[in-house]
């Protein structure tokens, strides 16, 4: 692994085409796995920094608005091949900063330049701006039509919280960027304090892309925070006009509220928590109750814990399949050795909320040799103590200071409805077994549910009646619905929905991953009566982007004949 000088940083916010540093509250990049500092100082951006950001953004929207689809196609296609480009310092610098191994860190590169290259198809293609004509009548009885012609406009200036548990792929260049990019807005991204070494190198990318296809300054902007005053002033800037952000709940919530009482109300697309419960039918569980559990622990265990889609509740009926079945998931997370989380501050919540759940009433950890030789409290570095015949901790000790086991716990259905807060998000290597005395407590188990990414359905034969009694409930509180599989893995696509009901997102009308991402900042508009050279292309008579209308209720391609 390349190791980076302290030279090799900036630190500061990068405004439009220039950088900043005047601000006076500065702190280290921390390595994950030691907590030593890192090269690199980085600095909260200053109130008027901030200020001459969002001020540059909206500065750059009626240009950068108004450039034609293809070269903001040619600006996102800029961004991968930059990003690739400083790829083997991205992994470098990301495997020190949040832990995550090489092989991850490329992935989610390719998963980072895989959707900004789907954003630029879809604006090449471009009917996803939902052109409508419907054309004017004017013998239409009791009351002419007028000519009406509507499709999707860019809002504005987009704040972005870049997440901790996704460097690239929700982060600087991540989803939430590249579909406002996409739309014609531009963006302020505020680094995740986690990964500000990252955050700079794959802002400085955009930045070099930008001037490369000549993009208007200010186009795109990065500010570091470490206090919630930096998100919170960017939120409350009168230019902000839509927040995306990936993160806890009380952080969007307090977002999502500061938004609701400016002057002007901003949307804000808070991903946030979610337990994305995985539903174990009878059918299943007689069929492949082993083979289930182990993928049950695999996902529990993918990335340390640290996905949006983990599955945090397992649902299942008492009995002897649900025995084998809690049985091979305690083995399996017991054979799973401890791993590093993200940064300091995720694993002490982590901690202190497996600690909780230990406490609770009617809540047992299962047997699980790693997590239980965590004896005593575990919000200190934990070591289990166990030693290897060299004296190297074995692979149940957690050595490093944000290491951890995995966990799985139990409680039963009755107590799972009595305690509301067992419904919160875990966010690590943890999952909690719900054993339901019959299928009637399952339902009920199930109709109690909050909102969440992701609903599970594990069937077999024989649960065709339970699912269809079950499904509707799932629909109504979930974003997706996976038959036998897992939630963890979320495609980048059309058809993708990576979104919920509260709390999971503060818009349940919204996906924050594929290509319906970019809807979220845009709104419509409808034109009356506007002579042909007013209008955008998408909704001129001829069509000259052959993009696909609705015209007089009907969808086409073709042009209008005659205006
Ligand atoms: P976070 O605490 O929600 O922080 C995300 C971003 O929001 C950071 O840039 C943070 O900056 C900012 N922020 C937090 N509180 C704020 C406030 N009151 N006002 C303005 N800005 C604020 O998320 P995290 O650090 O990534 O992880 C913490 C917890 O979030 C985890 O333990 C987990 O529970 C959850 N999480 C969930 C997901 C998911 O996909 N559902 C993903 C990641 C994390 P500052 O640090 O500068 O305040």
């Amino acid at each position: 692994m390349s190791t980076s000088t302290e030279r090799e940083w900036f630190g500061g916010q990068l405004i439009g085409m220039q950088r900043s540093r005047d601000g006076r509250e500065e702190y280290p990049a921390v390595d994950s796995k030691t907590g030593d500092a890192l090269p690199g100082r980085f600095v909260d951006a200053t109130p008027d920094e901030i200020d001459a950001a969002c001020t540059g953004a909206a500065g750059a929207f009626a240009a950068y608005a108004a450039v034609a689809p293809q070269r903001r196609a040619a600006f996102l296609r800029a961004i991968c091949r930059e990003l690739d480009a400083v790829g083997p310092r991205l992994t470098s610098r990301g495997q020190l900063e949040t832990g995550l191994p090489a092989g991850r860190l490329e992935g989610e590169r390719a998963r980072t330049t895989g959707q900004l290259k789907l954003f630029a198809t879809l604006i090449e293609e471009g009917s996803w701006v939902d052109a409508r004509i419907d054309p004017a009548l004017p013998e239409r009885a009791p009351l002419p039509r007028p000519d009406l012609r509507r499709m999707l406009i860019p809002l504005g200036p987009v704040a972005v919280f870049g997440a901790s548990n996704f460097p690239l792929a929700f982060s600087v260049p991540g989803g939430d960027t590249a579909s406002a990019l996409a739309a014609g807005c531009p963006v302020v991204v505020k680094a995740h304090p986690a990964h500000p070494g990252v955050s700079e190198l794959a802002a400085l990318a955009i930045l070099r892309a930008a001037k490369e296809t000549g993009m208007p300054e200010g186009v795109f902007n990065l500010v570091h925070g470490r206090s919630n005053e930096v998100g919170g002033a960017l939120v409350r800037h009168p230019d902000t006009q839509a927040v995306g952000f990936t993160g806890s709940l009380r952080a969007g919530r307090a977002l999502f509220d500061l938004a609701a009482a400016r002057p002007q109300p901003i949307p804000v697309y808070a991903e946030m928590g979610s337990v994305n419960p995985v539903v174990l039918l009878p059918g299943a569980l007689a069929e492949r109750a082993a083979d289930v559990a182990k993928s049950a622990a695999a996902a529990v265990t993918l990335g340390v814990g640290q996905f949006c889609t983990n599955p945090g509740l397992l649902i299942g009926v008492n009995g002897a399949e649900l025995e084998e079945f809690a049985g091979e998931v305690a083995a399996a997370l017991a054979s799973t050795p401890p791993a590093t989380m993200l940064y300091g501050g995720i694993c002490q919540a982590f901690r202190g909320g497996v600690e909780r759940l230990r406490g609770h009433e009617g809540v047992e950890l299962l047997e699980s040799p790693a997590a239980k030789s965590l004896s005593g409290p575990i919000d200190t570095p934990a070591d289990s103590g166990q030693r290897g015949p060299n004296g190297a901790p074995t692979a149940t000790a957690p050595n490093g200071p944000n290491d951890t086991p995995a966990y799985l716990f139990r409680a039963d259905g009755a107590t799972f409805l009595a305690n509301q807060e067992l419904q919160e998000e875990l966010f690590g290597p943890a999952t909690l077994l719900v054993a339901c005395r019959d299928e009637a407590e399952l339902r009920e188990v199930v109709g109690s549910l909050a909102g969440s990414l992701t609903a599970t359905l594990q069937t077999g034969d024989g649960d065709q009646e339970l699912v269809k009694g079950l499904l509707p409930l799932l629909e109504r509180r979930a974003g997706r619905v996976i038959f036998n599989g897992m939630p963890t893995g979320v495609d980048v696509g059309h058809a993708m929905n990576h979104g919920g009901p509260y709390p999971a997102t503060t818009d349940s009308r919204s996906t924050s991953v594929g290509s319906a991402a970019i809807h979220r900042f845009v709104r419509p508009v409808s034109y009356q009566e506007a002579p042909a050279e007013h209008l955008p292309e998408e909704l001129r008579d001829e069509n000259p982007r052959g993009v696909l209308r609705m015209v007089d209720g009907w969808y086409t391609r073709e042009g209008l004949r005659r205006r």
